[in-house]
């Protein structure tokens, strides 16, 4: 069976967690723009150099680079059997420039997950995050490492996301609320949104994944 499903869902609702543990179990590609973006960041090319100043700022970056990216991300092989997309589309802009995807390409959407998340604990799980190299996640806050800043896993160096200040993150807040937020509502009236309790633990939020989309692992 392929799986296509977008992930929605305000910035610290966990979405990133849960869409990379799905697509493991389901045995398909995480495609998650807020990474491929950072990685453009990270090589310093020309669409990394444009989205960084949006992306410092919890603004959107500009949706022409945004879907140019997706596009050929989509067209991939491996995506051929299926994808969760964490954080596209954002806005109603790129939701209809994903409509002329779809219809372009013959990609059909199957769900769009909505992971609900109190928002006075949003800023709290995006300031406090850090991360390692090797995948692991940590909130020193929440869920701190043994020692501070090196990973209990791997003993790397962790990390944190240029953008997870408190500054920028209730900005990114802002911003979701203005150009993501009407997506549900886009969504619902398209009878494809499953919405799902984030306030609970990390293996219950995947528990109710399964179950609202009707999945189960890929052995
Ligand atoms: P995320 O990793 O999903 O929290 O995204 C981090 C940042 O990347 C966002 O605050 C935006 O600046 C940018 N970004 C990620 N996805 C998109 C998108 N679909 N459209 C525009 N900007 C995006």
């Amino acid at each position: 069976m392929t799986t296509r499903v977008i992930f929605l869902g305000a910035p610290g609702c966990g979405k990133g967690t849960q869409a990379s543990q799905l697509a493991k179990l389901l045995n398909i590609p995480h495609i998650d723009t807020g990474s491929m973006l950072r990685e453009e960041i990270a090589l310093q090319s020309e669409e990394g150099k444009l989205a960084e100043s949006f992306m410092n700022q919890g603004q959107l970056a500009p949706a022409t680079l945004v879907v140019r990216i997706i596009k050929n991300r989509l067209l991939r092989d491996d995506a051929q059997k299926g994808f969760i997309l964490d954080g596209f589309p954002r806005s109603p802009e790129q939701a209809q420039m994903f409509e002329d995807i779809m219809s372009e390409t013959g990609i059909v959407i199957q769900h769009v997950l909505n992971i609900e998340v109190d928002e006075n604990i949003l800023i709290d799980r995006m300031a406090f995050r850090k991360s390692c190299v090797c995948g692991e996640k940590y909130n020193t806050k929440f869920k701190a490492p043994k020692v501070e800043d090196v990973c209990d896993k791997c003993g790397a160096a962790l990390t944190q996301r240029a953008d997870d200040n408190v500054e920028t993150a209730a900005k990114r807040i802002e911003t979701y609320k203005k150009e993501t937020e009407p997506l549900i509502n886009y969504y619902t009236e398209k009878n494809l949104v499953r919405n799902v309790n984030g306030n609970q633990e990390i293996d219950k939020i995947l528990a109710d994944i399964l179950s609202v989309l009707g999945v189960s692992a890929v052995k």
